[in-house]
């Protein structure tokens, strides 16, 4: 079968060649957020690796990972989570992958709200689903209502992947929201995937709800969480998937036959993150909040002086005002203007593009100036 590339990486991939070639790139499309380590994270793989036995890790993940991340759910977003209810994963990807390979059966529908992440649908057809798009609209604010939900569903619906804090619209729904549209998926029995990765990058203008905290579907419910961008731990490959236990059993299996699990020294790195977690997640949350802000400042005198500031994550997606399609633009962009994004194709959003405020704010500021003269001329 096909499998297509990840749009992100590999805007990111052509923006590092680019780079490698000495020519001048602003990258704008990876959500990495490009940050020296806490010291708490690099003390804590230091410490492990001067050990000097590097074993193969236990296929679940280490017992104090397992036990640190489950208390951290817990105290931070009312989950009831313990070391049995948590996989240690390569990322939050290998998460959602594994439980999606474990949950869909040939010709499940996997209903998803568009903008999406990126690589939903194709994980979904890996496994023989068919992904079912709900189209959120800028106007409804990119959220999708219960009964928006309930108009997509068929008898062959098996699956919801709900991504809040979301990707790319940075957009948080409420309790309230929330409450009715699992109570939408519970009465048609969905199986929940809950994409959390960016729970703790929400801003001043934004209030994040976890799907843990709402025990009437957590039999049906595998929540994904990862080191990568609370803690800015891309490189570490460190994500979390919390379920009942039946459900990590079934994982930790696929996990044996795959992956084997996630490299013992990153586990370590992750522990010394977990131990060091307000400090750490202050420290990753100041200097993304200033990005954003140094982003959303370029982008205003540069471009829409009324444009509104994402409530969450790293991103902000908007509309691109002529009729070229997002590919083009993005192509174009980082051919002539050296400037790489993602186009909102790639989020099932045609029309709109993505950037990513997660690099240093000086590339940031050269990259917006860069595309406003390739666009505008001066
Ligand atoms: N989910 C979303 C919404 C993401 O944006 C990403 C990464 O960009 C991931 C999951 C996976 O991240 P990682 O595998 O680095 O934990």
């Amino acid at each position: 079968m096909t499998i297509h590339p990840s749009a992100t990486a590999t805007m990111h991939r052509l923006a590092l060649e680019k780079k490698e070639r000495g020519e001048v790139v602003y990258n704008l499309a990876a959500g990495d957020p490009i940050l020296t380590n806490h010291p708490a994270i690099i003390q804590a793989a230091v410490k492990a690796s001067a050990k000097g036995d590097v074993p193969y890790p236990p296929v679940a993940g280490i017992p104090e990972l397992r036990t640190l991340a489950s208390a951290w759910m817990n105290e931070n977003y009312g989950a009831n989570y313990s070391k049995e209810n948590c996989l240690v994963t390569c990322g939050g990807k290998f998460a959602l992958f594994a439980a999606l390979q474990a949950v869909l059966n040939r010709g499940d529908e996997v209903l998803m709200i568009a903008p999406y992440w990126v690589s939903y649908p194709e994980m979904v057809k890996l496994f023989g689903g068919v992904p079912k798009i709900i189209a959120a609209s800028e106007e409804s604010g990119w959220k999708i209502s219960a009964a928006d939900l309930r108009r997509h569903i068929s008898e062959k619906s098996r699956v919801l992947i709900f991504n809040n804090a979301c990707n790319p619209t940075g957009v948080l729904y409420t309790q309230e929201e929330i409450r009715e549209i699992l109570s939408v998926a519970k009465e048609a029995n969905l199986f929940i995937l809950s994409d959390e990765v960016y729970s703790h990058l929400v801003y001043e203008n934004g209030s994040f709800v976890s799907l843990s905290a709402f025990p009437e579907i957590s039999e049906n419910l595998i929540l994904v969480q990862s080191c990568s961008k609370n803690f800015g731990m891309t490189g570490w490959r460190v994500g979390c998937a919390f379920g009942p236990e039946k459900w990590m059993q079934r994982l930790t299996a696929l996990q044996g036959q795959s992956t084997t699990g996630t490299a013992l020294i990153s586990q370590w790195a992750a522990v010394g993150a977990f131990e060091n977690a307000p400090l750490v997640t202050s420290y990753v949350y100041a200097a993304m909040e200033k990005r954003r802000a140094c982003f959303m400042e370029s982008y205003r005198a540069l471009f829409e002086k009324e444009a509104l500031a994402p409530a969450s994550a790293l991103y902000y997606f908007t509309k691109l005002r002529g009729s070229e399609n997002s590919a083009a633009f993005c192509e174009r962009a980082l051919c002539e203007a050296n400037v790489a994004l993602v186009p909102g194709s790639a989020f099932g959003m045609e029309g709109y593009v993505r950037f990513a405020y997660s690099v240093t704010e000086e590339e940031i500021a050269s990259g917006m100036h860069a595309l406003h003269r390739w666009i505008y001329g001066n």
